[in-house]
């Protein structure tokens, strides 16, 4: 982690995206961080190189009783993982390349349903138990 540029975090559980968000806060990682469950993807990156940039636990935090749902258990849409993942190669090649504006402050929803993105702010929690402590 520590010679990494950039992460992706493309894993499928709760407990291991926790365990990579702690490491990149630890390290000042840039974060690119995608999901995909039945027709629904959401792609987010944490640029933690920055002071006032959100983790992941300032969306999400650690503990809450978020009702895991697992594409093993829910299924996906086999496409919704390939658009988000290129989402995500796209900000990993941006952050890398340091062009264009990434998706930093910013959780973007697809609904593949309807196949319509929706773009919603992220503010970092000043009580975030894992960035908070570390500024
Ligand atoms: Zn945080």
């Amino acid at each position: 982690m520590a010679r990494a540029d950039v992460v992706l975090d493309c894993s499928d559980n709760f407990a291991t995206r926790h365990a990579i968000n702690r490491a990149c806060v630890r390290h000042r990682k840039p974060l690119v961080s995608g999901a995909a469950i039945r027709f629904d993807g959401q792609a987010a990156v944490f640029d933690l190189r920055r002071p006032d940039s959100a983790c992941y636990h300032c969306l999400f935090p650690e503990g809450e009783d978020l009702e895991e749902v697992r594409c093993a258990v829910m299924g996906v849409f086999a496409p919704i993982v390939g658009i988000i993942g290129a989402t995500q190669a796209a900000e990993a090649l941006k952050l890398i390349i340091g062009c264009g504006k990434t998706l930093d402050g910013r959780l973007l929803l697809l609904d593949g349903l309807a196949m319509e993105w929706r773009s919603v702010a992220l503010g970092r929690d000043p009580g975030c138990t894992v960035c908070a402590a570390s500024a």
